[in-house]
This record gives structure tokens, sequence and C-alpha cells, in this order.
């Protein structure tokens, strides 16, 4: 039986009694690229300082009362606990307006998982009875009815795989790795599910998509609508049950089925397939020796900067952490190895695009907010739908910081963070081009397949 999401917060009760409401979580480290002077930057969004600890929360910039900064969340579901405060529609006003990015978990020294705590708070408040703003009834709805937020047809969810010649994968019976495409390069930014078919299919791999594939329920999860997404949830372990291997390129997708759905399972239940994202793959294959890029005259030359998707980024590093801290029996715990791992992890795409410095002569530059730092696009957690002009300005905040390092290419590695970048890209003439990583070895015809 699935936990409701009252169930949930009295479990984190211990965590969340463990706030002492320091508000270290507002801030994140920045300063990566080495310049001179003061590191200032004026964008578009303003002046903003980018060396030392600066405000990081985006639902705190953006609103900037206290209880929109993660530390006056704590204190609601804490308040709520204690029955102090009851579900109304002025604390979900304050709840939903939160990306979900997780850059307060990262800063916590407590180790609380405030990610986790705003979802579970958000689902009791739905439980409630409080009514869900109406941008999210109506993606609610439209999931329910046609199995993705887009209102989508369903025999239309590959048309681009059509398109592109692909069409032979759909349903390829003797495959046992799928691609799993998601709803947003199925139905927008298909150049993300193209590229990344097309890299599979020259790098020989016999991969299926999978017809009966739905929405993965991300946003579901993340609004506190969990019943919606745990009925995705169950039709896509039905359509995936026959597989080894399901990739991703879609860190949204990824996140939810990797990490949400064992939570959302049964105890006795496991994911029958091992996950992984593209870019890891890809990156796993230049480690090996078995790929490398062809040099390319248009991109040589062009710098270019990477924004670290919140949920393959710090999402998983905080799963990392919090597994790796539980599962040990050591009460003197070297964090040390935490944080390499979570080094490792951060450096994985990375390693692509060290290849691609290389190989192609791209200038790869790091922006100032990086890896558990970085700073999110502004379109998860239900925000890009419920609130978009926050959204699009929290991705401007990223475009600036962009900007700041002069990049000409802004790469990233999810369709989500992607359609944001480039929708603030454009709304706010930061003159960048947004690509995807895999997108750009794709469009630019650079991989160099040495052995298979
Ligand atoms: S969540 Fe952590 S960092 Fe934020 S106020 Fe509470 S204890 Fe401090
Ligand atoms: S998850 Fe992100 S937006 Fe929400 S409170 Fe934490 S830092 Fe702020």
């Amino acid at each position: 039986m699935a936990k409701t999401g009252m169930e949930r917060l009295k479990e984190l009760e211990k965590e969340i009694y463990k706030c002492i409401h320091c508000k270290a979580c507002r801030f994140a480290y920045s300063g990566e690229p080495s310049r001179e002077g003061i590191g200032e930057f004026t964008g578009k969004q303003g002046t903003v300082l980018y060396e030392g600890m600066v405000d990081a929360c985006p639902a705190g910039i953006e609103y900037g009362w206290e209880a929109f900064w993660n530390a006056g969340k704590i204190w609601i579901a804490r308040s709520i606990l204690s029955g102090d405060l009851e579900f109304t529609d002025e604390v979900r006003d304050v709840i939903m307006p939160c990306i979900t990015c997780g850059q307060c978990s990262a800063q916590c020294e407590n180790k609380i998982p405030t990610v986790d705590i705003i979802e579970s708070l958000r689902a009791a408040l739905v439980e409630s009875g409080v009514p869900m703003i109406e941008k999210h009834q109506l993606v609610d709805r439209i999931v329910k009815e046609l199995n993705n937020p887009y209102g989508g047809k369903a025999d239309e969810r590959f048309k681009w795989a059509k398109d592109a010649g692909l069409g032979k994968y759909i349903n390829n019976k003797n495959a046992k790795v799928g691609y799993y495409v998601g709803c947003t390069a199925s139905y927008r930014q298909v150049e993300v599910a193209i590229a990344t078919a097309k890299i599979f299919e020259q790098l020989g791999i016999d991969f299926t998509l999978i017809e009966e594939e739905v929405c993965c329920g991300s946003p579901f999860f993340r609004i506190g609508a969990v019943d919606t997404a745990q009925m995705l949830m169950r039709k896509n372990l039905e359509a995936f049950k026959n597989l080894d291997t399901v990739y991703f390129s879609c860190a949204g997708c990824y996140r939810t089925i990797t990490i949400d759905y064992p939570k959302w399972m049964a105890e006795d239940e496991k994911l029958p397939f091992k996950t992984m994202h593209a870019f890891e793959l890809v990156s796993k294959l230049i480690t090996e020796g078995k790929i490398k890029f062809k040099p390319n005259k248009e991109l040589k030359g062009k710098i270019v900067t990477y924004h670290d998707p919140c949920h393959t980024g710090r999402h998983f590093a905080l799963e990392m952490e919090q597994s790796m801290i539980k599962e040990s029996t050591n009460l003197m715990f070297d964090m040390r190895e935490v944080n390499k791992a979570i080094d490792e992890w951060f450096e994985i795409p990375r390693v692509i695009l060290r290849k691609l410095e290389e190989d192609v002569g791209i200038k790869f530059t790091e922006m100032y907010r990086i890896k558990n730092n970085s700073m999110c696009c502004g379109a998860g957690g239900g925000v890009r739908a419920g609130y978009p002009e926050f959204s699009l300005r929290t991705a401007s905040l990223r475009c600036d910081e962009a900007n700041a390092v002069k990049a000409d290419i802004l790469t990233t590695e999810c369709p989500f963070c992607w359609r944001n970048l480039s929708d603030a890209n454009e709304q706010y003439n930061h003159g960048m081009q947004v690509m995807g990583v895999l997108e750009m070895i794709s469009k630019y015809n650079l991989l160099d397949i040495t052995s298979k």
C-alpha cells in the first residue's frame, strides 16, 4: 500500500525538527571561473555579485518574504505537524511557487532532505482537500485523459521518430534496451529525441521505443498530485517490464523513474530494469577510448558553457549522500568519501565537454555556480506550468550567468531545462544559442566511433 503525503511527512518529522532556522540554505557558493575584479556582472536581471556566498533560492529571490525561502517552508511543515497551522489556500500559495531545485538541501549542513519535505507537504495539502491552483488542475486533467501534460495525441508520441527515419525502433520486439523519451522531447523538443536516437543508432545499439510509454509523472509527484503520478508510474512499469536497461535523455524522467518510483512502489517491489542517462553512456565510451569527436570549423573557438540540470545533478548527488550516510555503520563517517563520489558524478558530463574541447576546438568555460551550487533553470516543481513569469525570470538569471562568462552556446542535457533557458534567452535577448550536448554532437555530426 502506498503511503499518503501526511504519512510521509510524519516519517520526516525528525528531519523537520533538526532545522535550526539558521537560513544557511538561502545561499550558495559562487566563484568557479578565475577572473579579475570584484566578480560583479550586470545582466538582464540586474547586477549580481558572482563571488562568495550569494542568494541562491529562486523562490526566495523572487518573492522575498521569509516563508518563501526554504527555512520558512520547513517551519510551515513543523507547524502543520504540531497542529499550529492548517492547510489553506494561503499555505498552498506559499509552498507551491518553489522549483524543488534542491539548492537548499545541498547547502544544509544538517543534511535535511528539504525537497522530500516540501513534496510531502504538498501531497498532504492536496489530500487535505485544498484545491490545486487552476493551472495545475488543468495539467492534471489533461494527463489523466491523454497520458501527457501537453495535450498531444498518443499516436503522435513518436511522430518525430517516423519523420526522422527512425520508425523501425518503435516496438522493436527483440531489443532488451529501451529509450524512454518523455513528453517534452516527444511533443516539444523533438531535436533532443532525434539526436539521442541517432546517436544510439550510430553506436550500434539495438533499442526500442515503447508505444505504451506515458508521462513519467514527474510534475505530479512534485505538485502533490501523487495519485495521478502513481497511476502513470504503474502504466510505465507495465510497459517497460521486459527490458534489461532503459536509457533517458530527460533529466526529470531519469530522476523520477530511478529515484521516485522505488520510493512509491511497494516494499517488496524492485525496479525491473537498470536505468542510465544517454550522457553517461557517451561519457563512459569516451573514457574507454571507444569514441572521439571530429573537428568542426563552425564550432571551433566558440565559448561553450554547461548548465547542470537539478534533476540529474544535485538530486542524484543528494540521493547518493543520503544513502551513503544511511548505509554506513561507522560513527566517524568520513564525508570526504561522499564528496569524492559526488565530484565523480558531476564530472560525467564534463568528460564529454572536455573531449569536445580537445577534439572539436570549442572553449569549455564553467559558469560561476556549478555542480551542487548550480542555479536552477526555473522549470521544475510545477513552476513552469503554474508560475510562468517567475519561471522565466529564474531562467533569465541563469542565462545572465552564462553571459557573465561570455558564452556563445549554453548547453544542458535536459529538454525541459533546454525549453526554459531557450525561452528566456529569446524573451530577454541574452543573445546565445541554447543546445543539448547530445544535440550538438548529432547536429554537427561530431561522433567518430573508433570501436563498437
Ligand atoms: S534547512 Fe538546514 S540550512 Fe536551512 S535553516 Fe534549516 S538547518 Fe539551516
Ligand atoms: S527547493 Fe529551490 S526554490 Fe525551493 S526552497 Fe529550496 S532552494 Fe528554494
